[in-house]
């Protein structure tokens, strides 16, 4: 009788997350990924990687730019696309199982990362290849990978002393902990609260749906009446919509004073974060927070953040100054911080009498993917050709995607676009390889489109419109890369630049002539009346200067306590203090909303001195399509530049440095203002 060979070994031989069958190249088995595979691939994979780069310290030899940093890509490649792959699993098609395992999983791929920076040896053995000849006359490419890898770990303290590696393990311990008590006191808080009305009056103004849903709310807790919450699908259409300006109010105060007082107090949670944070900067060797967030950023330091979005306030302030007049004149009183969002809504109504809902019957799903592949393949020189691939579930639409210039696959791409219960909400990119070349790259667009319904194809809002283009650009910068070095490709690049690529796309959805390419009334085929598209475009700036200002109030709140707040002051106090200037209305002594902050608040770094790369991101794609605008919408010379200079380089070089080669210059807020209407 012949033995049958250990079960182990026999599950890692057929596990489709290991061996060939997620191999480079060949497409990825979603049909045969279960989450009894997970724990065991990643186990083995995590052991594989540790084992190699062991050796790498370990290694004796003269230091070579192959054995060290070229031995680590090699080492980390398959555990970085298995990762991925289960990752994109838990998103995009969970089960309570695969969460678990997931859960118990990923912190040990998290470990083996944060491990890295923090092994003596490793660090050594990279500074010897640094002081080499060959490192010297490294190209540039693969000097930036050496110096961005040195940078790395020198920012997880690989250059402190043991007493000092410690107290940033501490620091980093603290400050996780913190964070994390600081987002569970929002949550706590934000479930503590709720209204109920129950007379129906008191609800005048209230749009249907919300109407049922506080009814159903209400109901759902076993009462009769109205119950509004401070979740967002409940608190907006309230504050926005109720005639009665008491419930407005206690909505609006509850919203804002949320996780400052009480048992769920968050203020002497954002005084610690603060100081921790401030710490770790200066324990690392730099000022401040902000410029230990921005060193490697577009923006290169917290005062130079501070600077661009100062410049911004500047030239926004007439324009918000009278915005503001108007409202008050429309509302014909003195506004409070809780009629703001109520009368603004009266008077966009009154000045356009716009329902965005007409335009849908123009923009069924498969006309807006032709529209969007048909300008991929002008501007960029790719085309999408559908592909039948194992995918994760039956909607999702997998395609090669072709260099029309010679045919080459450059990647294979899966877009899953509709709302299921086991898939997370919103719409994302998700890179799930990023090839060096001659290899293809793997990604997914994923969405929560509305989806077809009975004999109705889907019919997308023009938001949902600008969101695919957004994601589709986001797809376009992974899978054009073409960095011979694996980490300094695809959309891994600084933060307050990866958001070029993708909203630049949306510019097309904006401009007529790019419209009419795929807007087509779904029964009739007729085109989308100009009148329609014309009042679209005047709506988009509605506000647009008091929107902006709101924006730039927390981009200057996120900076001032990251570089000049000092510790013995209140941090919610000054935040308010800071805040004031850039909103419509005054904000009463108890406002305290940066205690629910959770962008500067609910994680160790999160968008804490990043804010502003909102706008930055904003100016950027703004300035960037005015080449196209000038040169042409379909321009293949301007594409083809877009593609050589910004979303073939990924991180290979200085981003300001690409964008000067893209635009010939440093980008400028002007064309911003110009299609805000504000110039
Ligand atoms: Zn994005």
């Amino acid at each position: 009788m012949a033995t049958s060979p250990p079960a182990d070994a026999n599950a890692l031989e057929e596990n489709p997350l290991l061996g060939p069958l997620l191999a480079a190249g060949e497409p990825i088995r979603f049909d045969r990924i279960s989450k009894d595979h997970i724990a065991p691939a990643i186990g083995a994979l995590i052991g594989c990687a540790r084992a190699a780069v062991d050796q790498v310290a370990a290694s004796t030899a003269a230091p070579t730019y192959d054995s060290t940093l070229g031995e680590l890509e090699r080492a980390t490649e398959h555990l970085e696309r298995a990762a991925l792959v289960c990752e994109h699993l838990e998103s995009a098609a969970t089960s309570p199982e695969l969460r678990a395992v997931w859960n118990e999983t990923q912190p040990k791929i998290t470990a083996f990362w944060s491990e890295l920076p923090l092994q003596a040896t490793l660090y050594a053995r990279l500074k010897r290849f640094a002081s080499t000849e060959e490192a010297k006359q490294l190209d540039p490419l693969r000097r930036r990978h050496l110096d961005k890898t040195l940078d790395e770990f020198k920012r997880h303290g690989a250059e402190l002393s043991t007493e000092g590696k410690k107290q940033l393990t501490e620091i980093d311990v603290e400050l996780s902990q913190t964070a994390t008590k600081f987002s569970q006191n929002v949550l706590d808080a934000t479930n503590a609260f709720e209204l109920i009305v129950e007379d129906e009056a008191q609800v005048a103004g209230l749009p249907e749906h919300a109407r049922n849903a506080a009814r159903d709310s209400a109901a759902a807790k076993g009462k009769a009446g109205y119950r509004f919450t401070l979740h967002a699908p409940s608190l907006i259409p309230a504050i926005t919509h109720l005639d009665d300006r008491s419930l407005r109010e206690q909505l609006w105060r509850a919203s804002n004073e949320r996780a400052s007082s009480g048992n769920l107090d968050n203020r002497a949670l954002i005084k610690r974060i603060l100081e921790l944070r401030g710490a770790k900067a200066k324990l690392l060797g730099f000022t401040d927070f902000a410029d230990f967030v921005t060193c490697d950023r577009m923006a290169k330091s917290g005062a130079k953040a501070m600077q661009f979005i100062e410049q911004l306030r500047v030239r926004t302030e007439v324009a918000f100054q009278r915005e503001k007049e108007a409202l008050c004149a429309f509302a014909g009183r003195e506004l409070a911080a809780w009629d703001v969002g109520y009368y603004a809504e009266k008077q966009r109504k009154a000045l356009f009498d716009f329902d965005e809902e007409a335009l849908r019957p123009y923009f069924a799903l498969e006309s807006v993917l032709h529209g969007a592949f048909e300008i991929f393949r002008r501007l960029y020189g790719v085309e999408f050709v559908s592909r039948a691939l194992p995918t994760w579930h039956p909607s999702v639409r997998p395609y090669h995607l072709l260099d029309t210039n010679g045919g080459r696959t450059i990647a294979t791409v899966y877009l899953d676009l509709f709302p299921r219960d086991n898939k997370v909400q919103g719409a994302w990119m998700g890179p799930l390889a990023t090839a060096v070349p001659p290899g293809a790259h793997v990604a997914v667009v994923a969405a929560n489109f509305t989806p077809p319904m009975g004999d109705l194809p889907a019919l997308l809002s023009h938001r949902e419109v600008e969101t695919l283009f957004h994601e589709l650009g986001h797809l376009m910068h992974q899978c054009l890369s073409n960095v011979a070095v694996r980490r300094l490709g695809g959309t891994s690049v600084a933060w307050d630049f990866v958001e070029l690529p993708s909203q630049i796309m949306e510019n097309w959805t904006w401009e007529r002539e790019a419209v009419e390419l795929f807007a087509k009334h779904h029964v009739t085929g007729e085109r989308l009346p100009s009148a329609l598209f014309d009042k679209l475009r005047t709506v988009r700036n509605y506000r647009a200067a008091s929107i902006q200002m709101q924006q730039l109030g927390y981009a200057t709140v996120d900076l001032d306590l990251h570089c000049r707040y000092d510790l013995q002051e209140d941090p919610v106090e000054r935040a308010r203090r800071t805040l004031a200037p850039h909103v419509t209305a005054e904000l009463p002594s108890s406002f305290a909303m940066i205690a629910s902050f959770g962008h500067l608040f609910g994680s160790a770094t999160g968008y804490a001195a990043g804010y502003y790369s909102y706008k930055w991101a904003e100016v950027l794609d703004a300035d960037a399509f005015g080449r196209f605008r000038d040169e042409g919408l379909f321009n293949p010379e301007v594409g083809a530049a877009f593609r050589e200079f910004v979303l073939s380089r990924g991180d290979s070089e200085d981003p300001g440095e690409l964008y000067r080669r893209f635009r010939g210059r440093d980008p400028e807020p002007d064309a911003l203002f110009v299609r805000m209407g504000l110039a």
